[in-house]
């Protein structure tokens, strides 16, 4: 079976609208490895549309050994959310809840299924523990279209070996996000995307989409280790394809050929290992990554562009009180609290109190903010 394209429709909530799921398919059902990408969660990252666009058109023509699920436009609830001409893509209209946090955690459920059934076979273990996850998801019984659409993006991902989950930035350079447990397991898809930031952690909190596929795994190794080895074998991974205006066919298309080249070393697709560029980066804690916050509303005028490294205290952007008597007291710079990369900055030019800024990747953890490591 090279390709297929399956509709999945979801709940309709109200007479007269219904949305669905587009969800191709290449190679055989339940051959290894499985790999699953979606593009779209958050639905105003347009980058990953365009990427998945080329993937599939090269996945069409190419020999899959294993299986490829490819979902291009996993939000259509997102993608429907139009007021007066903004497209709110990030956060669901109804209840304002973020389209990529809040999916199930099933670890809890999968354990209560393996419990005393593991052994020393990794293989065998990693087995049993989908079987049990397939189940515990098959059990759970979405309440509303949203709901019902992260569900079925998670039965899609559950029981693959490696998940990409592509978004973007506001502006940004190309970063990942994944687990501890990961690295340097996905450096290989680091340094083929040019990533120049690679953020690691056990727990963002959320969860978000990357870590309902992955943490699951070593949670269950931590509980259940004793009784035989629980590898982490599901590779899930949120890519950040650069800014929302970076969006252009030749971009799109060398994404899509880095993420083919790492199907093929994966043995996912037929054809021959080429050599990897070297690492644009080294992999950072997330809980180092540092966020400038405007103290002040006013215009946000940069003083250091994505991409730039910078030292601490280094002034980042100012922030600009038109109103003010005297001009020259008009300005608040915006300092990096730590060394590091600016991977990500606003694309507005205009900032309430308390907005985010830029994001700097540093090199150590920051003390615990409480407020989780993901900026909401
Ligand atoms: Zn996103």
């Amino acid at each position: 079976m090279p390709h297929s394209v399956e509709t999945h429709p979801l709940p309709s909530e109200r007479i007269g609208t219904s949305r669905s799921l587009t969800v191709h398919r290449f190679g055989t059902p339940g051959t290894r490895p499985k790999v699953y990408i979606q593009a779209g969660l958050h639905a105003d990252e347009t980058p990953g549309f365009l990427t998945a666009h080329h993937l599939i058109r090269r996945l069409a023509s190419a020999r899959v050994l294993g299986e490829v699920v490819v979902v291009p436009v996993a939000n259509p609830v997102g993608l429907s959310q139009v007021v007066k001409g903004t497209h709110v893509g990030r956060y669901a209209l109804n209840d304002g809840g973020n389209f990529n946090r809040g999916f199930a955690d099933l670890a809890e459920a999968a354990q209560a299924r393996v419990q005393g059934r593991l052994g020393p076979d990794a293989a065998a273990n990693v087995a049993l523990i989908r079987g049990a996850l397939r189940d515990a998801h098959a059990e759970v019984r979405p309440g509303d279209e949203i709901a019902a659409m992260k569900h079925a993006l998670l039965g899609l991902a559950l029981d693959a070996d490696l998940v990409l989950d592509l978004h973007c930035d506001m502006e940004a350079v190309v970063h990942l996000y994944t687990g501890d447990a990961l690295w340097p397991e996905l450096a290989d898809l680091a340094a083929d995307l040019g990533a120049e930031a690679v953020l690691l952690a056990s727990d963002s909190g959320g969860p978000p989409f990357d870590e309902a596929c992955s943490a699951t795994w070593w949670r269950l190794s931590e509980r259940l280790g004793a009784e035989g080895p629980v590898p982490p074998a599901c590779a899930a991974v949120t890519v950040e394809l650069r800014g929302k205006a970076d969006v252009d066919d030749a971009r799109a298309t060398a994404d899509a050929e880095a993420i083919l080249r790492t199907l093929v070393r994966r043995g996912v697709v037929e054809g021959d290992p080429v050599p990897l560029p070297d690492p644009a980066c080294e992999a950072t804690p997330l809980a180092g990554l540092a966020r400038v916050i405007a103290p002040a509303s006013g215009v946000i005028a940069f003083r250091r562009s994505v991409g730039d490294r910078v030292e601490a205290g280094e002034t980042v952007a100012e922030i600009v009180d038109p109103t003010a008597k005297d001009p020259d007291a008009a300005r608040i710079a915006l300092t990096a609290p730590v060394a590091g990369l600016v991977m990500a900055r606003s694309n507005v030019r205009f900032a309430g109190r308390g907005d985010l800024i830029a994001s700097i990747a540093g090199a150590a953890a920051l003390p615990a903010s409480g407020r989780g490591l993901l900026f909401d």
